[in-house]
């Protein structure tokens, strides 16, 4: 049997012929027709008001936080149940991260962030959300407090890109918001990011610092220091044409998700993750917990048919990177890892598979 990966890159068959265009323009660099497109064609798709292609979503955040002035001793806060990549950038700018818990909705919770500001050693610059697995925070709530409180809100929309809250896209109800390209994701240019803001001025200081912070002369003249984070363009090209499959994507994700569902149907002990109401996630992946199963069992039987599947991300304040990070918890997000899992939830997967997939779990649930 061929092996179901969790979620393979799905190419729509047009990125040869654009990366073919950008030989025979010979602009193999990051600057060229396929960049400015591709974000034009997320400007478009997203509703946001400018946005800087950049090579991961990882130099997006880092980028964010140094447009907006976190710096050495800052206080972050930030969902703990999240990926890495969300986080590192608080490390790099020397800032110190407060992690708070999950609730109800798997994703970051507005009761214990408003603990987490009382509680932190002086007011927090920013909070990163992350919107996990493609599913939407509870964003009204959360956006009322950064506003009140004056902290900036800084959106991980890496996973969610096609996900909706009151029709409105993700990525861009915070100040920044920023999408992933990674091979995994639900668009894939092997590699890449794009930040988002309707702050013309904060995307323009981005861009400078994405390229090297070059002062405008000849001779490269440096006031500040940057970073060589800018797409390259034949990758844009890779992105154009993912962008044009992206809705179908969206809808393919959420049908394996229903399949999922329908197939697993009646077993008590399964929970998906759930949709905070009146959002639309993209389904990026489907995942769900076991109330007596361990989930390794289910892993161990999946990965002995060939299939692919992976624990719910550990949450950061579980990880030793972080073994002294202040965090604001109550155990909701230690427990989704402990009673986790993720499904391969691939858009190019047929029904079959994904039916296959079911029949191992429920072989290993009877
Ligand atoms: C993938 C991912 C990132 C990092 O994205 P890259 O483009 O690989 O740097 C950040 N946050 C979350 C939640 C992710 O899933």
């Amino acid at each position: 049997m061929d092996r179901i990966f969790l979620s393979p890159p799905h190419m729509s068959g047009k990125e040869q012929q654009y990366i073919a265009e950008v030989f025979k323009s010979n602009y193999i660099a990051p600057i060229g027709t396929f960049v400015t497109k591709f974000e034009e064609d997320i400007k478009a798709y997203t509703g946001s008001s400018h946005a800087l292609a950049l090579s991961s979503a990882t130099a997006g955040l880092h980028l964010a936080l140094r447009v907006l002035g976190v710096g050495e001793g800052d206080y972050v806060l930030a969902s703990s149940f999240t990926f890495i990549g969300s986080v590192s950038a608080i490390l790099y700018q020397n800032a110190h991260p407060l992690f708070v818990d999950s609730d109800e909705s798997w994703n970051i919770s507005p009761e214990l962030l408003q603990k987490a500001i009382l509680s932190a050693p002086k007011k927090p610059k920013a909070l990163i959300i992350t919107h996990l697995y493609g599913q939407l925070c509870k964003l009204d709530e959360i956006r009322h407090i950064c506003h009140l409180e004056g902290i900036f809100l800084i959106e991980d929309a890496a996973e969610s890109l096609g996900a909706t809250y009151h029709g409105k896209q993700s990525g861009t109800f915070g100040d920044i918001g920023v999408y992933s390209f990674n091979g995994n994701k639900i668009l894939s240019t092997s590699g890449g990011g794009m930040l988002v803001s309707d702050n013309a001025s904060w995307i323009e200081k981005a861009k400078f610092l994405s390229t090297q912070a070059k002062e405008d002369f000849l001779h490269y003249e440096h006031k500040e220091f940057g970073y060589n984070y800018r797409m390259s363009n034949v990758l844009a090209a890779i992105g154009v044409a993912q962008m044009e499959v992206l809705e179908a994507r969206v809808n393919r994700r959420r049908e394996i998700f229903a399949l999922y569902q329908k197939e697993l149907e009646g077993i008590d002990e399964i929970n998906f993750m759930p949709e905070v109401t009146d959002s639309q996630g993209n389904r990026w992946l489907t995942t769900l917990t076991f109330d007596h199963t361990d989930p390794q069992r289910v892993l161990d039987a999946l990965e002995g048919e060939n299939i692919e599947s992976r624990p719910l991300w550990k949450p950061m304040h579980l990880q030793p990177l972080f073994k002294n990070a202040l965090i604001v918890e109550d155990g909701t997000s230690a427990q989704l890892f402990k009673k986790g899992l993720c499904l391969p939830s691939g858009s190019s997967l047929h029904d079959e598979e994904v039916v296959r997939v079911c029949s191992v779990i429920k072989k290993v649930l009877q």
